[in-house]
């Protein structure tokens, strides 16, 4: 009776889980202006449920959207009937989910008896322990301070580095969007080296000696574990939206900067669904309160994934910051990999 329980309980997991069997990427070349307002439109059309993982933006660069199996052959006739250039960057998206798995599976197992892989993705109670840990390891420079609680009450904890009293700050968070898992990962490596690095690294401790660091290495944890156990796809918080079946707000266009503006959606259906009101989500108001109430937070960084874009205020125009050259100018020295500046004619959205 156990053992049917257990496969039970086994199926009813695997089934939860949803898949993207035939679900294809396809890499688009808008030439001009023209196929790229095609393409707004065809974003739009809800019933398609296109993913679009890098926005059409300037004529000539690519955009990348995920296709629902279901809806490939429509999509591929209207990129043809416009003349719209485009080529399957990802044949079939669950073998790529698959090895995925695989891969963290196989992980898994090489880190029980070794130390923390930086190098791999992990579950939220393992990045949570690894937390305590460095908090541990480095009890004079590192501290854990909670924030607050997600929609779904897990606590929101961000690692302090400060080498003591109340310095101007630098506030870091990643993972805002939940399946950009790339970023919950690099927020740790990035708390392993401040917390390694100071007193040798000359940069880091000369921060540090004059500041504090903030940094919240999973932002929207519902969101994270959502993604990792029922649907790698899933991007928003996981709120209850009154008057709606579907789940969830882009906490990324929840902000009260330029809130409802291009980028963001009325609807609550869309993945980049505002939320009723700015600051709906209790992830992004903890965030709001805490930087207010703390007063001194000179910086403020957050780390999405894809499309290799270094983006600074305001997300949401096209107009440079005031200090663009003083921000650029540090970045393009140190830059070794390829990378593009925000500049687009059209937003850039993450
Ligand atoms: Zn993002």
């Amino acid at each position: 009776m156990r053992l049917i329980l257990l496969f039970g309980a086994l199926f009813g997991h695997i089934y939860c889980r949803e898949t993207f069997v035939g679900d294809q990427v396809l890499e688009i070349i808008p030439r001009n202006e023209e196929q790229i307002k095609n393409l707004v439109q065809l974003e739009a059309e809800e019933h398609l449920q296109l993913d679009f993982w890098k926005s059409p933006t300037t004529p000539g660069e690519t955009a990348h959207v995920r296709v629902p199996f279901i809806s490939v052959p429509a999509v591929k006739v209207f990129l043809e009937s416009q003349g719209i250039t485009y080529s399957i960057m990802i044949e079939d998206v669950q073998v790529l989910l698959d090895q995925e798995n695989e891969e963290m599976l196989l992980n898994r197992r090489r880190e029980r008896n070794g130390n923390f892989n930086f190098g791999a993705y992990h579950t939220l109670e393992e990045i949570s322990q690894e937390m305590d840990n460095l908090v541990a390891e480095h009890p004079g420079l590192v501290s854990k301070v909670n924030i607050g609680s997600s929609f779904e009450n897990r606590p929101m904890n961000v690692l302090k580095f400060s080498t003591g009293g109340d310095k101007p700050a630098i506030w870091l968070d990643a993972g805002i969007h939940a399946r950009e898992w790339v970023t919950q990962a690099t927020a740790l490596w990035i708390a392993n080296k401040i917390a390694s690095d100071y007193g040798n690294d000359p940069s880091i401790t000369s921060i540090l000696d004059t500041m504090d660091i903030f940094l919240l290495p999973v932002t929207n944890p519902d969101g994270y574990v959502f993604s990792q156990t029922q649907n790698r796809m899933w991007r928003k918080t996981r709120s209850k939206v009154s008057g709606s079946l579907c789940v969830g707000v882009d906490p990324n266009r929840n902000w009260d900067a330029g809130f409802g503006g291009p980028g963001a959606s009325s609807s609550p259906c869309s993945d980049s669904y505002h939320g009723p009101r700015a600051n709906s989500e209790v992830e992004v108001k903890s965030i709001v309160d805490f930087i207010k109430s703390h007063g001194e937070f000179k910086a403020f960084i957050t780390l999405h994934s894809y499309s290799q874009l270094l983006m600074y205020p305001y997300g949401y125009k096209c107009t440079k910051s005031d200090n663009f050259d003083e921000l650029t100018k540090p970045v393009v020295e140190a830059l070794t990999g390829p990378m593009t500046l925000a500049s687009n004619t059209h937003l850039p959205l993450n």
